[in-house]
């Protein structure tokens, strides 16, 4: 698979971005592939060999936005031990922090502050799951809720996200007032950075649980979710959609990169409904109370069960007795229980 990790490089290359938009204007231009004809720029030939692969032959691209200097696998050494990456062409040697598992780098990409590193990481083999995992995804209280039906047992993961975008809602508001537009700028990114790492923090505590587990996952298939009103009345949804979004895509990842196998299920009711006999319940904020049968839980926890419980959208994946009946064999377990 492959990551792409991001370096703040500290390094001026605006005179290399220049050349580098020039070559490629000219390429639009006059439908060139030659790297003769662009060799007047000046740009190192390897950096412009992709400018004319990319946009050579293109016939959708009609303006350069944004360009960046794309350096090929062939251009790039790199030290693993060293964790340092060199490209000798440009003279430009970085070091890096990110995993260390990969074989091959693909490329790197350089704008004039990051340098975008594409890297070919190995994935495991995928297991054979023993169950499946509900992991539910919220946007107040806990942002993931993990049930395992087999054995009762839950896992809340990622208090803290309300609490954050509670807490940067406030001073943008505050600084809106003050018509201090540039800081408000600032504090979004800022507060972009910290979600992304609690993100993925909670994107490998869930792969972390299948695998000790030897468990696949199920997740709510997230377009259904804006007809799901357990989310449309919940605060401020817009704001967490991306969030709920980029959490997604972590777990999708990781759980490749683990060899965890993933699949969705249809999200209607999965809030509404009694894991236990199916019946539609009542939800009042965290609480779940079914009246049918009696059975009383936290409502996201409740929610994660009937998630392991469906039957997936991907008929191919994720079959499993479904049957309520194993509930049964584990009623002594606490339900609800936090790790
Ligand atoms: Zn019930």
């Amino acid at each position: 698979m492959i990551l792409t990790f991001k370096i703040r490089h500290g390094r001026d290359f605006s005179s290399e971005l220049v050349k580098a938009r020039k070559v490629a204007e000219y390429v639009l231009c006059h439908k060139t592939r030659s790297s003769k004809d662009v060799k007047q720029f000046g740009l190192k030939s390897a950096i412009a060999n992709q400018i004319l692969r990319k946009y050579g032959n293109n016939k959708k691209v009609r303006n350069i936005n944004r360009i960046k200097l794309t350096i090929p696998s062939q251009s790039i050494k790199f030290d693993k031990e060293g964790r340092k990456i060199e490209i000798p062409c440009l003279g430009f040697n970085v070091a890096y922090c990110f995993r260390n598992d990969y074989d091959k780098i693909n490329q790197i990409e350089l704008d004039n502050e990051y340098a975008y590193v594409s890297a070919n990481v190995k994935e495991e083999p995928q297991i054979t799951p023993k169950t499946w995992l509900g992991v539910d995804r919220n946007t107040t209280g806990h942002i993931a809720v993990i049930g395992n039906v087999t054995t009762g047992k839950v896992w809340k993961l990622g208090k803290e996200a309300l609490h954050i975008h509670t807490k940067y809602m406030s001073i943008r508001k505050t600084l809106q007032k003050k018509g201090k537009f540039g800081l408000v700028k600032r504090i979004r990114n800022r507060e972009s950075r910290i979600i992304r790492d609690l993100n993925h923090k909670v994107a490998k505590e869930i792969v972390d649980v299948a695998k000790k587990n030897d468990a696949g996952l199920k997740l709510e298939k997230l377009e259904g979710i804006r007809n799901n009103r357990k989310h449309e009345r919940k605060f401020n949804y817009a704001l967490h959609s991306w969030s709920f979004y980029q959490l997604q895509t972590f777990i999708e990842y990781k759980a490749k990169l683990c060899g965890i196998p993933l699949t969705y299920v249809e999200p209607q009711n999965t809030s509404k409904e009694c894991s236990r006999c199916g019946n539609i319940g009542i939800r009042d904020s965290k609480k779940f109370v079914c009246q049918a049968c009696g059975h009383v839980d936290h409502a996201d926890a409740n929610a994660s069960f009937n998630i392991a419980l469906r039957q997936p959208i991907d008929r191919n994946v994720g079959r499993l007795n479904t049957d309520r009946d194993v509930f049964k064999g584990n009623t002594d377990t606490p339900r609800g229980a936090t790790l």
